[in-house]
């Protein structure tokens, strides 16, 4: 793979910020406090099935004392669709404990303080960052993993490596919305299957070399098989949120 171009980095996210020029969260909140538990609930979930559950959840606690009061019992009850709610219940109820008996019952805007609140690992601090308190962070979730590692933006072996690949390579215009830029990028055409790159804005500057034809074409016979695998991309695999209240 030809190592990526400061210059061709700059248009990739010109590009990406043409096709999206409000890129925002699909996740649905109140406020910080309600973001921050959002987060919490879409590790190893989709922002969709989260939006299905926590209307309600919000609705009944949108602060820490409600949502201490709530109890894990209740806020489990809320969440049951969500997968991992039991240990998500318990962390949530926990992380609200926490910021009123620490922070005042304030959603710091730290990454480090964040970072001390249970079922909050670097990756939902640095969402919360961003989202937030409008802060250039770059939280490396499955998605920016991938596209990170496919278009030669970041490579790397774990979400640190690409997270400050990505802090190098980014333009500081783009650092406020890479973060979005990316993860909606991974999510909607630059797919973990079956990346669709006939149709995507990057592609004449993304370095992954084994395109997706249109699908059309694909239903034809191949010439010659290629013996390569598709993703040659190294695979992430999030830690699940621990049983205990703890770091995630
Ligand atoms: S060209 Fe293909 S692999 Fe490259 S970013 Fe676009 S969809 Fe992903």
């Amino acid at each position: 793979m030809t190592k990526m171009t400061r210059a061709d980095a700059a248009e990739i996210y010109r590009r990406l910020a043409a096709a999206t020029p409000e890129p925002r969260t699909e996740l649905c909140y109140r406020n910080a406090f309600t973001l921050l538990v959002a987060v919490v609930l879409s590790a190893q979930a989709t922002d969709a099935g989260v939006n299905k559950a926590t209307p309600a959840l919000f609705a009944a606690a949108d602060t820490p004392e409600k949502m201490a009061a709530l109890g894990e019992e209740k806020v489990g009850a809320y969440i049951k669709t969500i997968g991992l709610w039991r240990a998500k219940a318990k962390n949530v109820v926990a992380l609200s404990k926490k910021l009123i008996a620490d922070f005042g019952g304030e959603v710091p805007s730290s990454r480090d303080a964040l970072e001390q609140l249970p079922g909050v690992g670097r990756k939902t601090a640095n969402v919360v960052c961003n989202v937030a308190f409008s802060q250039p962070t770059i939280a490396v979730d499955t998605h920016i993993f991938r596209v990170g590692n496919r278009t030669g933006l970041a490579p790397g072996k774990t979400p640190l490596a690409v997270e400050e690949g990505l802090e190098k390579i980014t333009p500081p215009d783009f650092r406020l919305d890479a973060h979005h830029l990316l993860i909606l990028h991974g999510r909607y055409v630059c797919k973990a299957r079956r990346p669709e790159c006939w149709r995507c804005d990057i592609a004449a500057l993304c370095r992954f070399r084994e395109k997706s034809p249109p699908p059309d074409l694909a239903k034809k016979p191949a010439v010659k098989k290629s013996t390569k695998r598709l993703a040659a991309t190294p695979k992430l695999r999030e830690a699940k949120p621990k049983m205990k209240a703890g770091r995630k």
